[in-house]
This record gives C-alpha cells, sequence and structure tokens, in this order.
C-alpha cells in the first residue's frame, strides 16, 4: 500500500469519532489539540470523555450509530471494538466522500493515523502503512531523543524572520549559507539554553550585519557518566553527536565514545605517557587552539563534569579567553553507584546527609574537615580514596566514627566488571586489600550502606559475616 502523505488543517472543522472508550479518548485528545470541532458518537462514555463533554469541549451524541452522524463532518473516526460496524461506518463514510480512519484496521481505513514526534509548529509523522505499527511507534522513541523541544522555537523564529531572510539574501545559495548558520549556530544554541530573546537578537543582529561570520567554536564541558552506555544523557548524546572534536577522559568507556559521531576526531586526554597525564595545562590549550579554529569541542569527563572533574578550572579558563561554553551534566559516580550497589544515600531513619569528598592529593586526608567525617547519620562518599583507605579508616576511627560503621566499596560501578564490597569500618582495609580493589572504585561509609546486602542486584556483591571477619582481623598472620 502506498499512502500520500498529508498534513490537515482541522481547526473549526466537524469531525466524527465513533467510539466511547480509551482508544477514543486518545484521538479525541488529538482532534481537539488541533482544534477540530469534535462530535462524538456512543451509548455512554469512559469518564475522561464525559467530563470533557461536562467542560463543553466536544458534543456527545449519546446512543447507538446513525448514519445521520455522517453529516457535515470532514472526517470520521471509527473507535469501536464492533468490528462489523467499524466496517459499516467505514463503507457509509466512503459513499458521502467523507474520509474514515478505522483503528488498527489499515484496509478499511482511507487514511491512517500516523506516529507523531509533537515540536509544534514543527510536527513529525510516521506511518507504516499499517503494516508495522510497533516499528513506528520505535522510531518515534528514537526519534523524540534526537529532536530536542529548541527545534519548534526554531521553527517558530525562522517563521517569524523569513520574510526578513528572504529580503536579506534574495540570492539562493547565499540563503541557504545564512539557513545553514541559524540552524548550527549560535541562535539555536542559545534557544537550547533557554535564552530566547538572546536567540532572537543574535538573529536579528546578524541580518543588520554585512556578512555571517565564520562559524564560532566553542567548548561543552560534558558529563558522560559513570561508565554505563545507558546512563549517558540525551543531552551528552546530543552533544556527542554534533562535536567535531572530543577530548576524553580514561575514565569514559569504549561504548559511550562509539555512540560520538563517527567522523569526531578523538583525543585521549588520560592517556599516561611515562606515568603522567595528559597535564592540565595541555589540555586548556587543546580546547582553546580547537575552538578558536572554528570547531565544536566536547571535553567528556567520566560522571560529571563539576564533580571532582576539574570542570570548574576549565570554565574559568575558557570564559577568560572568550569561548562559549556549555556545561552538560552528568550522574556522578556516588549517585550511580549507590544505585548500582543497593545503597540509598539519604534514608529517613539512618542518613540525614550525603557528604562527597575525596582523599586524593597532598595532604589530602588532613584537610579534610574531623566534623564532617565523624558524624553519625551522615553518608560518606569518597572518591579517588583506594589508596588512602588505611590512612582515611583510621582518621575516621580517631575521630570517633563507630567501628562498626557498614561500608560499601563499589568497585567499576555500573560496569559489567562491577564488584561490590560490604563490610563495617574496621574491617575495611583488610577487606580492600583481600579482594585486591583497584580505582575506579567509590566508597561509601555510613550507616544506609549496611542496605547494600539486602539490596545490591547489579555485579558481584562479596559481603563477609562480620563475626568471622572480627575473628579473621584477630587472627595473627601467617
Ligand atoms: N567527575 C567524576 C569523578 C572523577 S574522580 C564523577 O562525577 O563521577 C574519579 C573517581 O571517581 C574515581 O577514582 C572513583 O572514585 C570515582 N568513579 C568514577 N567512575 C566510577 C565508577 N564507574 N565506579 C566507581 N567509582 C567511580
Amino acid at each position: 500500500m502506498k499512502l500520500y502523505p498529508l498534513f490537515a488543517d482541522l481547526k473549526g472543522l466537524p469531525v466524527l469519532v465513533v467510539g466511547g472508550g480509551t482508544v477514543a479518548a486518545r484521538k479525541v485528545a488529538a482532534l481537539l489539540d488541533a482544534g477540530a470541532q469534535v462530535r462524538l458518537g456512543a451509548p455512554q462514555l469512559d469518564s475522561g470523555l464525559m467530563q470533557w463533554v461536562e467542560e463543553g469541549r466536544l458534543r456527545w451524541m449519546a446512543g447507538a450509530y446513525m448514519p445521520a452522524w455522517l453529516d457535515d463532518v470532514w472526517l470520521v473516526i471509527a473507535a469501536t471494538d464492533d468490528r462489523a460496524l467499524n466496517a459499516q461506518i467505514a463503507a457509509e463514510a466512503g459513499e458521502r466522500r467523507i474520509f474514515v480512519n478505522v483503528v488498527d484496521d489499515a484496509a478499511q481505513s482511507r487514511f491512517h493515523v500516523p506516529a507523531v514526534i509533537d515540536r509544534a509548529p514543527l510536527t513529525i509523522a510516521i506511518s507504516t502503512a499499517g503494516a508495522a505499527p510497533a516499528l513506528a511507534s520505535r522510531l518515534r522513541e528514537t526519534l523524540e531523543q534526537v529532536v530536542d523541544h529548541a527545534y519548534g522555537s526554531l521553527v517558530t523564529l525562522a517563521q517569524h524572520h523569513r520574510r526578513h531572510i528572504v529580503g536579506r539574501f534574495p540570492d539562493l545559495a547565499a540563503r541557504r549559507g545564512f539557513y545553514r548558520w541559524l540552524h548550527d549556530g549560535p541562535v539555536f544554541s542559545l534557544l537550547r539554553h533557554a535564552r530566547p530573546a538572546d536567540a532572537e537578537r543574535c538573529l536579528t543582529e546578524a541580518l543588520r550585519a554585512d556578512k555571517v561570520g565564520p562559524a564560532k567554536g566553542s567548548v561543552a564541558l560534558v558529563g558522560a557518566g559513570p561508565g554505563h552506555p545507558e546512563l549517558l544523557t540525551l543531552q551528552a548524546l546530543r552533544a556527542l553527536n554534533q562535536a567535531d572534536v572530543i577530548l576524553h577522559d580514561q575514565l569514559v568507556s569504549a561504548d559511550i565514545l562509539a555512540m560520538a559521531r563517527r567522523d569526531a576526531e578523538r583525543i585521549d586526554v588520560g592517556k599516561r605517557c611515562g606515568g603522567h597525564q595528559v597535564a592540565q595545562a595541555h589540555i586548556h590549550q587543546l580546547m582553546l587552539m580547537h575552538a578558536r579554529a572554528g570547531q565544536r569541542v566536547v571535553r567528556l569527563k567520566g560522571g560529571d563534569p563539576f564533580v571532582f572533574g576539574r570542570g570548574g578550572e576549565e570554565l574559568t579558563y575558557l570564559h577568560a579567553h572568550g569561548i562559549d561554553c556549555e556545561i552538560v551534566p552528568g550522574i556522578t559516580a556516588a549517585v550511580a553507584c549507590a544505585a548500582f550497589a543497593g545503597v540509598p544515600l539519604t534514608h529517613r531513619e539512618h542518613a540525614h546527609s550525603v557528604c562527597l569528598l575525596t582523599a586524593h592529593g597532598r595532604d589530602g586526608i588532613d584537610r579534610l574537615d574531623a566534623g564532617i567525617l565523624a558524624n553519625h547519620r551522615q553518608t560518606l562518599a569518597v572518591y579517588m580514596g583506594v589508596e588512602k583507605i588505611g590512612a582515611l579508616t583510621s582518621r575516621l576511627l580517631a575521630h570517633g566514627r563507630r567501628a562498626d560503621t557498614p561500608f560499601a566499596l563499589v568497585e567499576n560501578g555500573t560496569m559489567p566488571q562491577q564488584r561490590v564490597v560490604a563490610g563495617v569500618l574496621r574491617d575495611l582495609p583488610a577487606l580492600a586489600r583481600s579482594h585486591a580493589v583497584t580505582t575506579p572504585a567509590l566508597l561509601i561509609i555510613g550507616e544506609v550502606a549496611g542496605l547494600a546486602k539486602d539490596h545490591a542486584c547489579f555485579g558481584q556483591l562479596l559481603t563477609v559475616q562480620q563475626e568471622t571477619t572480627r575473628r579473621a582481623a584477630h587472627k595473627p598472620r601467617a
């Protein structure tokens, strides 16, 4: 079956829907949204439909179907569960040359209702001519993710300035160039950042200027989340799809890099050369150089860029050099590891606050506030702590944190090789050692960590009975 695609303006036109159930209600909702004058025929109605009738939003013809219902209407949707009745309605509508749709019956339908991505005034409609509606909805879901809501605003803006644009660029090639700038450049970016007035100003200034300047480079500081590709945000995915250059950390998984634009240049700035990471100053220079060359740079970091990710420094540096920046948050390791280990970071009974901290760096542990560390009913989420576990544990105990405070140490959180080692504080250094826990690992300390043994549902959980460990800890080493 080959269909002719069509978008109909139903504003103010009478349209008939036959049926009073949930399917009819869905059709009625879409028709009302398009401004149609809905007439609904059915012996009785679902409560939602009844409410619309009471609100005066549609006219209800109560009772069994009558051909007279077809009088004056432009379209009919048959949404009853009676096949014979639907067929009768389709035949009678056909005789009167009224377009009819029978829900879930392509053969009886003169018009089909597509799966829709609604970014009004932009509408994307998908049809498989009734052959594979499930595939149409699958495609719709995919497009819902790709076509963000700013597209609707861009269409409205373009419509508003259309005559002006045509007047300013009578030459078709020049006009195309301008539209390319409009669709890919700063105007759209401003709309995406909920700054419609600035977007409008940017467009008007560009129309007044002699010519549109060369593409301006930019940097997006993007959080890639903890590693699991499905924990990437839609915004991060969009940034990866638009990137010309990606500067990524070592923590970013290959699965996530594979989702980026195929021809984007990928630079691993987490690579250790001779034991040293690429220096931060060098990363700054790389970002600046590529952005100044007009490229869209994505600085891709594990977790969130603003949580132990040096995103703050990079942002300050870029702003100081006049580079346009965008920050795309990511799911930080504490949040993700806690979820995947079955540990609620706060809990009405066990923890009223959570503290994200790192034991890393020179004097890292010594600088931590003793009060923060020792508070009971507070969860500590320790980043980059593997090497300092012994010192951190001693410091906590010295400041009065109870020796039987539970902990959960999450290694490679959210990845297929995730391991959770759980126990109590006094056993922490020994358990980390005996299980040879390596980086990346996130350490959760606090009463809530005790819940891991009941709720962990991903990867391996290694718990040790408290009593056994206590004995083991006191056993003299062989
Ligand atoms: N910006 C990142 C943190 C970078 S610091 C974020 O918001 O998550 C690096 C530390 O984060 C690691 O040493 C480890 O403690 C933690 N981390 C990051 N990803 C992790 C993961 N998948 N599993 C466990 N810990 C992780």
